[in-house]
């Protein structure tokens, strides 16, 4: 065994269906009698109205407002329905968009956070907050953002449709990917990444052919802890910062971009982590990391080309500029050369060889 450092995350994870109706006794737990709920358009009505009841009077507060990329005049809104409110907790309902809208009221703050995840984008179980301020996306590591309980409920995936299915979980499935040749990678969450991916592998064409097939989607809710987990213990490369580009510069869809990048990523990097790879590939049940991602998402019916998700092709080569302006670690050097190359297969949706 080589030497290593892990630093496990702190926070509580409840597991199971109809957990939902725990966010009481978990706020209780925590020591909170005035939870402020936080969620997207989209469940303000369902799942984030069941919450507020189930929480009965300790829910004191309530925002839709979350919106993509979490920007900065949305937090600072919410920010002073929070102080009006004089809430003890923070507790959120929906996808990563709600997740950060949350995380960014609580690096404020300082209150604790309760997080009901959605999707399997993994933001739940991360100590990582990124925020959009006039136009520009940054990132950010802070123990103040990281959930102090996860409350995963399969019942709130059922509804999910299988096209956001599949992209939210290959999504997850990038973040095992990179944490297996990170380079402060480590056993346990090389093991994380290994069940993630193979989690998804299993559960995404069941969910395809049934999304309320409940056992896959339990495995697929499982999986999205296990890859959230390895986006907050180790440290992520080019994959990730090719998609952080691509999404903030071109405004091109979150889950839909890591899901097209991913299979031209692993295939960029396989030379030079061949071990990583290999685990990848074994984890899918292929041959080949970068062509296995490519036929998985292709055959889940998932978009393969940057073309179809809104890229332009004469924007590829300032992508490819900015992409390569600031030096970060990766398996194999990025150069401006090697990422235009990758950008044109990805643009045009070939399936990468290995
Ligand atoms: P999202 O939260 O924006 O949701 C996408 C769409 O799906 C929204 O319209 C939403 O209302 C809808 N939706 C969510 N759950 C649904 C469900 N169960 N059924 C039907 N519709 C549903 O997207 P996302 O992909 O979950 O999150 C993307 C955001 O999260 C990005 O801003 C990304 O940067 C961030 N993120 C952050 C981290 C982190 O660690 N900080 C990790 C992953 C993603």
């Amino acid at each position: 065994m080589e030497s290593f450092g892990y630093t496990p995350l702190q926070t509580r994870v409840v597991f199971g269906r109809g957990t939902l109706g725990r966010v009481a006794a978990e706020s209780e737990a925590l020591g909170c009698r005035r939870a402020f709920v936080v969620s997207d358009a989209y469940h303000a009505k369902g799942a984030a109205a069941a919450v507020r009841e189930s929480l009965g009077d300790r829910a004191v507060g309530f925002s839709s407002d979350a919106v993509m990329h979490t920007p900065v005049e949305v937090t600072d809104r919410v920010l002073k329905s929070v102080a009006q409110a004089s809430a003890d907790c923070l507790v959120s309902l929906g996808g990563g968009s709600t997740t950060g809208l949350s995380k960014a009221l609580a690096l404020r703050t300082g209150l604790p956070q309760i997080a009901i995840p959605t999707t399997y984008a993994g933001s739940e179980a991360t100590p990582i907050l990124g925020q959009t301020e006039h136009g520009r996306k940054t990132t950010l590591r802070s123990e103040k953002v990281l959930p102090r309980v996860i409350i995963y409920d399969v019942d709130l995936t059922l509804g999910m449709p299988a096209g956001l299915s599949v992209v939210s979980g290959m999504n997850a499935v990038a973040h095992a990917v990179e944490a297996l040749y990170a380079k402060d990678g480590n056993p346990v969450t090389s093991l994380l990444a290994e069940q993630g991916i193979g989690a998804f592998a299993r559960a995404l064409p069941l969910i395809v052919a049934d999304p309320r097939h409940p056992e896959a989607r339990s495995d697929a809710l499982f999986g999205a802890w296990l890859c959230g987990n390895c986006l907050g213990t180790v440290g992520m490369s080019l994959h990730h910062k090719l998609c952080h580009t691509l999404g903030g510069s071109f405004d091109l869809p979150h889950a839909e971009t890591h899901t097209v990048i991913l299979p031209h990523a692993a295939s960029f990097n396989a030379t030079a982590a061949p071990r990583a790879l290999a685990r990848v590939a074994q984890a899918l049940g292929v041959d080949h990391p970068g062509g296995g991602l490519f036929d998985l998402a292709r055959r889940l019916g998932a978009p393969t080309s940057l073309k179809t998700i809104g890229m332009s092709e004469s924007d590829l080569d300032r992508a490819a500029e900015l992409a390569t302006a600031s030096p970060y670690w990766n398996p194999r050097p990025v150069d401006r050369d090697g990422i235009r190359a990758l950008l044109d297969d990805a643009f045009h949706g070939r399936r990468p060889s290995h």
